[in-house]
């Protein structure tokens, strides 16, 4: 029996930290999970992953070749392959990841953030197959933008490149958690859903559902439930949030002109509720020449298994010695 290549994708969240072997078409051979514990070293979390895989090896009853390792992880700067001053795991200034699991499993290894992740997913795995301009939105606790021009990650001159979640949107706006008044982020993410809703419940009289709701416990599931149900406060807060999210989409496409727009992550799934307005909208404020021209589409990922699909199209890619897929 011919030996099969796999990768290993590792996706490390604040407190979980997935793993998974994957094979060139994304399907999944074994997974696990470990606790981040965030708390301790690096190098303690990369000896469990280690250690992990090579349980996930050994159940493996076919004879396989495990080609290299890849990496999604939040703060990670995908030139370097470090990880910067994260905001939940205790691990200081500079960590060379890559490095780091190199070291301890003598294989070929990408790092990337979360959001280059998903856009290197779409694009083997996912609904961005054979394109060579897009660009993935993933809307959660914020909101992160990978970019594909002329058929490479748009990396930029520090690996940085990309942070549409930190562009201005309204000028002395809301405060963001990056230090800056007015992101995006602040407006277009499930947090900025909520602040949303807050803002027309104290502009428009408290009434409603969402009224009832102590400010605290508000989240964006329950405003699309609400949504749902034909809450006009629901409803508004979606609509302003789809402009939003339009113009500043209508300006991304400006400089790279993509022929797809992706939306990916837990607010995405609100499914039309805002991807047919943020249409919409995206499509009014766009310059006419691109006009009809730039879809904007759902994630073709299950959302549950986009992190690890996301970090094994990274290492696939570059073992296969590009930036991306052909
Ligand atoms: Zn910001």
């Amino acid at each position: 029996m011919e030996p099969i290549d796999l990768v290993l994708a590792v996706d490390i969240g604040g407190t979980t930290t997935s793993l998974g072997l994957l094979d060139r078409a994304g399907a999944d051979l074994g997974q696990a999970t470990l606790a981040t514990e965030g708390h301790r070293p690096a190098a303690d979390l990369v000896a469990r992953i280690a250690a992990r895989a090579d349980v996930l090896r050994d159940r493996l009853d076919q004879p396989h070749r495990l080609r290299g390792v890849g990496v999604g992880a939040p703060n990670a700067n995908g030139r370097r392959g470090t990880v910067d001053n994260p905001v939940n795991l205790d691990w200081g200034p500079r960590t060379d990841l890559a490095g780091l699991l190199q070291d301890a499993l003598d294989l070929p290894t990408a790092v990337t953030n979360d959001a280059n992740a998903a856009a290197m997913g779409e694009w083997l795995f996912g609904g961005a197959r054979g394109l060579r301009d897009f660009i993935t939105i993933t809307l959660g606790t914020g909101l992160g933008s990978g970019i594909v021009a002329e058929g490479r990650l748009v990396e930029g001159a520090d690996g940085l490149a990309g942070e549409l979640g930190h562009t201005v949107l309204e000028v002395d706006g809301r405060l963001c958690g990056c230090g800056n008044r007015g992101c995006l982020e602040a407006y277009v993410s499930a947090p900025g859903l909520c602040r949303t809703v807050l803002a027309l419940l104290a502009e428009r009289g408290a009434t409603g559902p969402l009224a009832a709701v102590p400010p605290r416990e508000l989240t964006a599931r329950r405003v699309f439930q609400a949504a749902m149900e034909g809450d006009p406060v629901a409803l508004a807060a979606f609509d302003a949030t789809a402009r939003w999210l339009g113009r500043k989409l209508a300006e991304a496409v400006a400089h790279t002109r993509p022929e797809a727009i992706f939306l990916c992550g837990g607010l995405a799934a609100a499914g039309e509720l805002l991807r047919a307005p943020a249409q919409d909208w995206l499509d009014r404020f766009l310059f006419p020449a691109y006009r009809g021209r730039v879809a904007l589409r759902r994630s073709e990922l299950p959302e549950a298994g986009s992190a690890l699909l996301g970090a094994g199209a990274l290492i696939w890619s570059r073992l296969e010695g590009q930036g991306g897929p052909a």
